[in-house]
């Protein structure tokens, strides 16, 4: 297979449409390659707290005369269906932001509810650890997309960078509007300081499943699906997602997306204004 798409590449001319052909099939193993690795990866996250739920259903059934054993592993039982159940309901979202044309019902979103609702949703991971949450500049900013799919994905650069960070450290979301050729665009940075990500991790932290640190991921109840959600989203938004970070020091994620009112949403301006 691979020898006939080599040998096709270095085809004299005339051979152009053997050469397309070839070219879509290996564009074809590719995808169905990466469709294997995603089942193969899903099974195996799956079966992890499948595998501890089963064995310690059999202990609380083993430890049926000893009250205080049966708590302790009914608690494991209960951390062990979160994680499950946090793993199924990423996979919906990526299933979600993969499939839907998130365009269809799109509307002016304002960034800084946006912003409140993602500090909401970690409030309480980032009061245990003593974080300070800090935000700014997001009055009177809207962009343009699916409010819903916007949320999840800065909600989850937001519990990254709580996650990621140490305790009693500051994370910091600045929002702000910068000219751009195609119509002004909204950019909103989440700024922590924590672990930071090595320039070779950054490469690879928006693949489904990547994790630099496995065992410290799924601590804080992370499925390694997070930031292939973001940067689905932002794709679809026609945005942008960028890292910048500094090992030991912090990371900082930046989104750009269309700003609502540049000509994408006329007649929704239009009603607004009626
Ligand atoms: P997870 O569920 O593991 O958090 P993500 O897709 O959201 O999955 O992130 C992938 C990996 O990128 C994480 O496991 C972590 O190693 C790294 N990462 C993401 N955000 C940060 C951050 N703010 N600081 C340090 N590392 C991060």
């Amino acid at each position: 297979g691979d020898a006939l798409a080599v040998s096709a590449r270095v085809a004299p001319l005339g051979s152009r449409l053997v050469l397309l052909l070839v070219e879509d099939l290996t564009e074809a193993r590719r995808i169905e390659a990466v469709r294997r690795d995603f089942v193969a990866n899903v099974s195996h996250e799956l079966k992890t707290p499948v595998g501890a739920l089963s064995l310690l259903s059999e202990a609380v059934m083993d430890a049926a005369d000893d009250p205080e054993a049966v708590n302790r592993f009914a608690g494991r039982m209960q951390i062990e269906a979160t994680r499950l159940t946090n793993l199924v309901q990423e996979l919906i979202d990526l299933s979600r932001v993969q499939n839907d044309d998130p365009l269809e019902d799109a509307e002016p979103v304002r960034v800084d509810e946006l912003v409140a609702e993602a500090v909401d949703r970690c409030r309480h991971q980032a009061g245990t650890k003593q974080i300070t949450m800090a935000s700014g500049g997001a009055a009177g900013l809207t962009v343009w997309g699916n409010r819903s799919q916007l949320a999840a994905a800065l909600g989850n650069l937001v519990e990254n960078a709580v996650n990621y960070s140490p305790a009693r450290t500051r994370v910091g979301i600045a929002a702000r509007r910068v000219a751009a050729p195609g119509g002004d665009l909204i950019e909103i940075a989440v700024t922590d300081q924590g672990i930071g990500i090595s320039e070779k991790d950054r490469e690879r932290i928006f693949e489904r499943f990547y994790r630099v640190d496995p065992a410290r991921s799924r601590a804080t109840g992370g499925t390694g699906l997070g930031l292939s959600i973001v940067k689905h989203v932002v794709a679809s938004h026609g945005g942008e997602v960028t890292v910048w970070s500094a090992e030991g020091q912090g990371s900082t994620f930046t989104l750009r997306l269309p700003e609502a009112g540049a000509g994408r949403d006329r007649r929704r301006d239009g009603d607004r204004l009626a």
